[in-house]
This record gives structure tokens, sequence and C-alpha cells, in this order.
């Protein structure tokens, strides 16, 4: 029982009229029932949610004949309080906590039958990871929810990939109290082993249930790979797997179960649960049909009362013909509308697009006759049957785009990603165009975050201009610059407004990329024409981001500064954007450190912490503390810059950015020359050199400049550990200057340089 349901339970008029009543004394439902002028089995239901939420409690009275449950009140009082770790409501000392919700809800499981040596098996199994097998509607799910009532549920739709599961196991781990592979995909990291120890590490740690259901829709080969290594690893925790076609995940540690049909006195108790009568020999007839198929038994049993013969050759679709042949066509409505989805669809927009007068009792007829599935607040069709509508009759395209208008209001990114997808079907190509801007205002890092479930929605989009603007930035973010380059070449012309604007900045960036500044300074005059044309704060924020960048790299840091406080200033105007917030302040700072001026530097990454903190943005958090490490040492103050790269290298190792951890350690590495400690400048050496040997990222190979640097004050040869350095970075003579002149700041670096290359060209 969680917070939530005691919210929403407390937050019922009907509810707090039976706490009221049950103020005076103990009730029978149905004398209660009375009072409240309500139905008796509404009553006894709400009775028993409050009982499980601690709030009433039943007990069996003897009346004349037979047993009764009377009610009464448990509580006096419910406190809430704000803590650290949530909100949290107390009722008699027990405690419900209010966690954000992640993930999907486990399915409701209002009937359900049999099954009971699939349930013990699952219930004693030793294994971290079952495989629930068997063909379509056979009853997987609602086993998996009948086993498991209080797991994580991830219901697989088929657009994400790995990285976008990943995700949601993280935000769920989170709120578990495990962060660090949250951390780590924030960070925007995606190494594959990384996130598959993560993974294990937060399963483990927390005990947790994950299951995900129909995993036969994920393209993403990772997926399995995942399940295999969890298979050989996990002992505390559990991962439940339903799909169609059996994996294959080896032996160990994994218990393959395949689902087949209901057993004859199974399948009966389901046709009694239905309240369908007929005689043994018609029984056995359905039966012998359906094979004990649930989803066919619903359908045969709902066809039951019809007169009709039963065919044996497609009896599914003669099944499904004879049902719906039947139904109103109001129904037929609400199940072309369902069948246009491949998600669940919220009743909210439900009523919106179906009309709100009659959605609810068609939804409920149908719910009924097993034709539609109830998930949540989500109604939804099982795929078999949703194919079956879909040679029934043709979905209505005007659903399409009233469902993306529903999702945006949402606004989250997850919401955004399904409307994208919902706009594409559409087919209509201003959505698109309208979509893709929503992106660049709103959903900024969803190129960061969910490249490839993003990239994949794009590319269905064909040859829409947009679409390919938006290909460009995903390419970007990943490094190919050239690739990226090539598509915003191409598509420019094709765009306007924003859009065109976009591509211009982009087109600036990816030129400074390049290292090809005149390119860069065409697109950014042309930029800044289109901020002047369009008055957009948003295009303006652009335009002074890449102005910075372009100063900074040109080594104009008056220029530089005075662009960056136009992009604060833009920045408060857009509000809302606290990460952006946080790390303009940290470019300010870095171009104050450029300019010498160290102590205005320190406030600027004092403020970026301070805001990093206040919006629990982790990784800027530690961003800044490299920074402010950078900083305390320019001042000398070596001890101060020790303790927070120390701070930083332990965060960005356990998250895996190499990137940052190496930054940490060169610093660090440096400071402990200053406090005249070789010996751990040593040890950050190594930790560099074997980063470097693992990634290849440049910077690493700044350790054996420090080990050199440590050995000669330690009065060793270090000529050795120079050379290798001057090896690693012959194609960065740059960087190699840049790393002798930061240690230039603690070590009399002549005595190193007898032979270095090529000083700042
Ligand atoms: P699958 O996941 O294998 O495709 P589902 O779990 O969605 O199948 O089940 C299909 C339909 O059959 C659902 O409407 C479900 O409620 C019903 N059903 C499945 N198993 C049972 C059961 N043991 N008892 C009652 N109904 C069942």
């Amino acid at each position: 029982m969680d917070f939530r349901s005691l919210m929403k339970a407390l937050s019922s008029e009907v509810n707090l009229e039976i706490l009221a009543v049950l103020r005076t004394g103990a009730f029978h439902p149905r004398e209660l029932a009375r009072i409240l002028g309500r139905d008796e089995s509404d009553v006894s239901r709400r009775l028993r949610q409050l009982e499980r939420l601690g709030l009433v409690e039943g007990r069996w009275e003897r009346d004349g004949e037979r047993n009764v449950r009377v009610y009464s009140l448990k509580v006096e009082e419910i406190k809430i309080s704000f803590e650290p770790e949530g909100i949290k409501a107390n009722i008699d000392s027990r405690p419900f906590y209010e966690t954000s919700k992640v993930g999907d809800d486990v399915p409701e499981v209002d009937t359900f039958v049999g099954r009971r040596e699939e349930i013990e098996l699952l219930r004693k199994c030793s294994e971290g990871v079952v495989v629930i097998y068997g063909v379509a509607g056979v009853g997987k799910t609602l086993l998996a929810a009948k086993a498991f009532p209080d797991s994580f549920w991830y219901r697989v739709s088929g657009v994400e990939d790995f990285e976008y599961i990943a995700w949601h196991m993280g935000r769920f781990l989170n709120s578990r109290g495990y962060g660090l592979l949250l951390d780590y995909m924030r960070s925007g990291q995606r190494e594959e082993r990384e996130v598959f120890e993560l993974i294990l590490e937060g399963i483990e740690r927390t005990s947790s249930v994950i299951v995900l259901d129909d995993v036969h829709k994920c393209q993403d080969e990772r997926l399995e790979r995942l399940l295999t290594f969890l298979a050989e690893r996990m002992k505390r925790g559990k991962i439940v797997v339903t799909t169609r076609v059996k994996p294959n995940l080896g032996t160990r540690g994994v218990l393959y179960i395949h689902l087949k049909g209901l057993k004859p006195e199974e399948a009966y108790e389901l046709a009694l649960a239905k309240g369908v009568k007929m005689d043994v020999g018609r029984f056995a007839e359905v039966y012998h049909l359906t094979a004990g198929h649930p989803l066919m038994l619903n359908l045969t049993l709902e066809g039951l009362s019809r007169e009709g013969r039963i065919v044996k050759d497609n009896l599914f679709e003669f099944l499904f013909a004879e049902v719906y042949s039947a139904l109103s066509s109001e129904e037929k409505e609400m199940l072309s509308l369902l069948a246009t989805f491949d998600d669940p669809v919220e009743y909210e927009a439900i009523k919106r697009l179906y009309g709100e007068k009659r959605a609810f009792s068609v939804l409920y007829s149908l719910l009924r006759k097993g034709l539609v599935e109830r998930h949540e607040e989500s109604y939804y069709l099982h795929e078999l049957i949703r194919s079956m509508v879909g040679r029934f009759s043709k979905p209505n395209p005007k659903y399409l785009l009233m469902y993306t208008d529903y999702l945006l209001e949402k606004n989250d990114p997850a919401s955004f990603l399904k409307a994208f997808k919902y706009a594409v079907r559409s087919g209509e190509k201003d959505r698109i165009k309208l979509l893709t801007e929503i992106r660049l205002r709103r959903f900024k890092w969803v190129v960061n975050d969910f490249p490839n479930v993003y990239m994949k929605l794009l590319m269905e989009a064909g040859d829409n201009p947009y679409a390919k603007n938006e290909i460009g930035h995903i390419h970007f973010q990943r490094g190919f610059f050239e690739r990226a380059r090539k598509i915003w070449m191409e598509v420019k012309d094709e765009l306007d407004g924003i859009h065109l604007a976009d591509a211009m900045s982009s087109l600036a960036d990816v030129c400074m990329e390049l290292e090809d500044m005149e390119c860069a300074e065409r697109y950014l005059t042309r930029l800044e024409e289109l901020m002047k044309e369009l008055k957009d704060p948003e295009v303006r924020l652009w335009y002074y981001v890449e102005r910075t960048k372009y100063e900074f790299y040109r080594e104009n840091l008056e220029g530089a500064l005075e662009s960056a406080f136009e992009e604060l200033k833009t920045l408060r105007d857009l509000e809302g954007f606290p990460e952006l917030e946080a790390i303009v302040r940290l470019h300010i700072g870095d171009i104050y450190l450029g300019m010498g001026e160290v102590e205005k530097a320190l406030s600027y990454y004092d403020e970026a912490l301070r805001i990093a903190e206040n919006y629990g943005l982790t990784f800027i958090k530690f961003l800044a503390y490299i920074e402010l490490g950078k900083a305390h040492y320019y001042f000398k103050n070596y001890p101060k810059a020790v303790e927070f790269e120390s701070m930083a290298v332990e965060y960005f190792r356990e998250i895996r950015n190499y990137r940052h951890l190496v930054e940490a350690l060169g610093y660090r590495a440096v400071a402990y020359l200053g406090l005249q400690r070789p010996s751990k400048t040593l040890e950050d050496g190594v930790a560099m050199i074997k980063i470097g040997q693992a990634t290849n990222y440049p910077l690493s190979w700044g350790g054996y400049v420090f080990m050199a640097a440590a050995k000669a004050m330690l009065g060793e040869p270090f000529e050795e550990y120079l050379t290798l350095a001057k090896k690693h970075l012959s194609d960065n003579p740059y960087l190699y200057s840049a790393i002798i002149e930061e240690l230039s700041r603690v070590f009399d670096v002549t005595k190193l340089q007898q032979g270095a290359f090529s000083e700042r060209a």
C-alpha cells in the first residue's frame, strides 16, 4: 500500500463520509450503505480498501445464523510531514512514503483462475531470471501480475531501445534508494558493460523484482545480452520476462516456463466466473476448440449466447467475427479508436477523442466482453484483438492528431516521444514541423537522453527536412561532426523561422568543432541576422551560446565574457532551464580563470554549485567541484583543491564518466605536487594512464607528464615518462603545452623541458 493510494482514498467524498460515520461506532456494510444512500457492494469494496490502508478495521461478528463483518475506525489522526526523503504520511506510526511514480503499475488482476503450479514455481524459484513464454493471449501477463504484485512493471512497446529501458530502470532504482545508474545515464554515457553492472548492482542492493512484459517486441539485442548477464550473477533480485518467443539465455540461473492453455477444470472455473452456465457436453466442445486458451475462451463464452455454428478453421477469426457483428456501432467505433494506437490510451484521452458522454459505458461493456483490457487508468486492445479490428474497420486519422495534442499537454519527454510516433503515422508534414519546434524549445535533452528512440522515429518520417535537421543533432551529439554538417548543409534551404535559426547555430557549432573558424563566423553572422529578425529569446540564447564559444576559441576573452552575460540575461527571460543556468555560470568561471581573475571565477563556480544543489542536478554539482578544485589550485590553496577534486574523482569514477574523471585526477595530481606529496601524484598519474589505455581519451596521457614531474621531485629518472607523454600526445601539441602550463603553477617546468616539442604555435 502506498502513499498515493492513501491520498486517493482520502480525496474521495464517499470515503470521507464513510470515515465520518464510523467515528460514531461499528457498522455492518449494509447499514452503512443505507445511511449513506449508496449501493452496498460499493460500500463493501470501499471498506475493504480502507481496511487495507489501515484506516478502518473489520472483525467478524455472529449475527444469528451467520457471520457478518462489521467495521470500525482504526485511527484518530493521520500526520503528513515533509522530510528529506519525501513526503511522509503517518498512520499510527505506520509510515506511507510518497516517492515519485516510475514505471507502469502492475496490471490489475480481477478474474484469475488456475495456474496454481506455475504460481508455486514462480514464488519458490531461486533463479534470478524467469522467462514466461507462450502464444499471444495465453495469459503470460496476467500470470506475472498475479505472481509478482509488488514488482516494478515495464511494458515493452517496441519503439524503445535498450537505453530507454535502462533509463526507466535507473529511475525506478533511484526511487528505491540506488542512484548510480540514473546518474550514469544522466551523464550521457552508455558503455554497455557498465550499464549492465550498474543494473545488476542496483537490483541486488534493493532486492527488486522487475517485470519486463512483452519482450518479444524489443528489437534491441542488448536486452537479451543483459538478461544473460544477470542470469549468471543475480542472487537477491529478480527479473521476470514475458515473451512469445523463447529467448536463448543459456541455462544457468534461468527458469523457463512454457505457458499453455488452461486445464479443463480451470477453464470451467473461468466460465463460471464469467457467469456462463452450460452443460458438460457443450463445455467439452468449447474446451476442445479453444484448447483452454484464455483469450479465445473469453471470446467463445461471449459468443455462446448467440446462435451460430463454430467452424474449426480460423477459429479465432470466426469467433471474433461472431462477436464483432453483434456489437453496437458505438462499440465498434470505440474498438476502432483503440486499435489506432499501440499503447494503452488514457481514459481522459478517450473521453476527448470519443466524446465524454458515452465513453465510460461503452468501454465498460467492451471490458466485460473481454474485448478491451485495462491498465491503470488506460485502456487498450490485446494484440490479437487489435489485429482483428484492423481487418474490420479503418482507423480514423483524426484520432492520431487529437491524441498527439493530448500527449503534448502532459509535457514530459516520454509523452513527447509517443506524440512524435503518432504524428509521424498521421503523415501530416506540418505536425512534424510543430513537434520538432517543441523539441527545440522544451525538450532540449531528448537528443542526449534518448538518441536511439528518437532517431528511429525520425527515420520513419522519411524525407521531411525538419526531421532531418533533428537527425543532424543526434549525429552531432554522438561526435559524428562531418555527418552532421553534411545533413545541415543539405536541409538548411528548406527550413524557415526557428528551424532555420537552429540549423545556422548548429552549423556554426559544428564548424568550430571541426576547427573551421571561417565557416563558423559565416553562420554566426547569418544567425545574428535571424536573431534580429525573429526576436525570439530562444534564438537569442543560441546565438550567444555560439558567440561565447567562438570568442573563447579565438582567445578573445573579453568578447566571450560579454556574450556569456547575454546568455545569462536571455536564460532569465526564458526561465526553467536550471541545467543551462548552471552550465553558463561554469563557462563564465572558466573565462574569468582564463583572464586570471580567480576570485570572480570562484564566485561563479559557487553559483553554479548552488543551482545544481537546489535543483538536485548531481552531475553538474560534481562538474562544479572540478572547477572549484581548479580555482583553489590557482589560488595555491592545495588542500582545498585536493578536497574538491577528491569528491569529483569518487563520483565520476562511480558513474564511470572517464572524461571528467581524468580532469579531476589531473587537477588533483598537480595539487599533490603543490603539497609536496609526489607519491600521491604518481598514483593519480597511473590512474590516468590506465584510463588512457582503455579509452584513448587524449587528456589521460597527461598522466605521464605528472608522473615525470613527481619522479623529478623525488630525484628519480623521469625522462622515460616524458617521452611516453610526447609520443601519445604527438597529435595534440596544444594539449601538451596546456598541460605543461597547468603544471608550471606548482613546478619549475624548465627541469623537464630540455626536449619538449613544439611549444604553443
Ligand atoms: P498474454 O500476455 O499471454 O498475451 P494476457 O495475460 O494478456 O495474455 O491474457 C489474455 C486474456 O486472457 C486477458 O484478457 C486475461 O485477462 C485473460 N486471462 C489470461 N489468463 C487468465 C487466467 N488465468 N484467468 C482468467 N483470465 C485469464
